[in-house]
């Protein structure tokens, strides 16, 4: 398809190229300075003790999930709207996702409230998702985790930038994951990091990323070390020096590309106020978002695959964030979510990415404008 505004587009600068050519150069591809380099800067950025680069998303999860000792018999809780790799990250380590619902079709994020209804004897964590960059009530739920003896624990993939009340988001909990996939913030194709205030737990999510080995192929290159142990099951969960240069590069620009999403998602809000739609993911005061994605839940009843229709017809790109886990298969079961369902049957995805120019912007006002116009009518 060839979209006059895709959802979503990843803008590459000089430098970037630069950063990676650099790189190949090098002679030095896998793990090694640049991604030791790349794990300083993200330290930096988010606050945070230590940042473990790898070589996605869901391998961040799934560390976190791992280190943080979930296992057979616990209970994780989670919301079902969210991308399927946060629940399947829980049951990598068989533990059992418990679905929660979100907060209202505009606050598409873990109720605090349900979550505390939702705890048992068997609950372990609580996995929370920065949804589309969002705070959301993260910080009702850190103190409920510690209230009630639970483990909180982030997926930050959305989150590259956020913060609260200066917090990065990430942060909150004892432990987070980042996703670095070609549609994120901070995109460089597939790559993740862990952070964590913990530097127990962060060494072992470097043990772990890695076979369980002692000394990395780096090391040993160096000459620092000339053999190793494998002390734990570990997984090659790595990233590469390509990668970790473009995420360094790309680190440096990412505020201002945020400040440019904040700038979209304000001229947005304005030109939809007063329409019959709901706006989610509003702003709150101390939140500075990454303004990972902007979503509008359109009137009950409403015909969304019309709608997406409609704009698609117009070279416009939409989405939904997300089609709930808990009706997927593999996660199926008996589920009480209606704010969830609600939301997930009504809501559509505009583009929204830092190199939108004004045309692209105004071209999606102006095509929901008039589709939803239409289909009032
Ligand atoms: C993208 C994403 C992930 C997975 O990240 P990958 O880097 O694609 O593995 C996990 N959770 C959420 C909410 C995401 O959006």
């Amino acid at each position: 398809m060839n979209w006059r505004v895709p959802l979503a587009e990843f803008v590459i600068a000089d430098d970037d190229l630069d950063a990676v050519v650099a790189t190949y150069r090098s002679g030095w591809l896998t793990m090694g300075p640049r991604t030791a380099e790349f794990e300083r800067l993200f330290v930096e950025y988010t606050g945070a003790a230590a940042a473990i680069a790898v070589s996605s998303g869901t391998a961040a999860l799934h560390l976190t999930c791992l280190v943080a000792g979930l296992g057979p018999g616990d209970e994780v809780i989670v919301p079902s709207l969210t991308f399927v790799a946060t629940v399947n990250a829980i049951a990598y380590t068989g533990a059992r996702p418990v679905f929660v619902d979100i907060a209202a079709v505009d606050q598409p994020w873990l109720s605090a409230t349900a979550c505390e209804q939702a705890i048992t004897a068997r609950t372990r964590a609580v996995l929370a998702v920065a949804f589309g960059g969002h705070s959301g009530e993260i910080e009702a739920l850190a103190s409920l985790c510690e209230r009630r003896g639970v483990l909180l624990l982030e997926d930050a993939a959305h989150a590259a930038g956020s913060r609260l009340h200066g917090r990065h988001l990430g942060t909150f909990g004892a432990a987070s994951a980042f996703s670095m996939f070609s549609n994120k913030n901070l995109a460089v194709g597939e790559g993740g990091v862990v952070v964590t205030s913990d530097e127990a737990f962060a060494a072992q999510v470097r043990l772990l990323r890695s076979h369980g080995m002692t000394a990395m192929t780096w090391d040993r290159h160096r000459g620092h070390a000339t053999d190793y142990d494998v002390v734990a099951l570990g997984y090659n969960y790595r990233i590469d020096e390509p990668r970790a240069a473009l995420a360094a590069s790309r680190l440096a620009r990412l505020d201002d590309e945020n400040t440019r999403r904040a700038r979209i998602d304000a001229f947005y809000r304005e030109e939809f106020a007063g329409l019959d739609l709901t706006l989610a993911l509003a702003a709150v005061d101390g939140l500075e978002s990454s303004y990972h994605l902007f979503v509008i839940v359109l009137p009950e009843g409403s015909d969304r695959s019309a709608f997406r229709e409609r704009l698609a017809a117009d070279r416009i790109q939409t989405s939904v964030h997300y089609p709930p886990v808990h009706e997927m298969t593999v996660h199926a079961g008996e589920h009480e979510l209606p704010v969830t369902e609600s939301y997930a049957a009504r809501a559509v995805t505009l583009p929204m990415f830092a190199g939108m120019t004004d045309t692209q912007v105004e071209a999606v006002v102006g095509a929901t404008k008039a589709t939803l116009a239409h289909v009032r009518s």
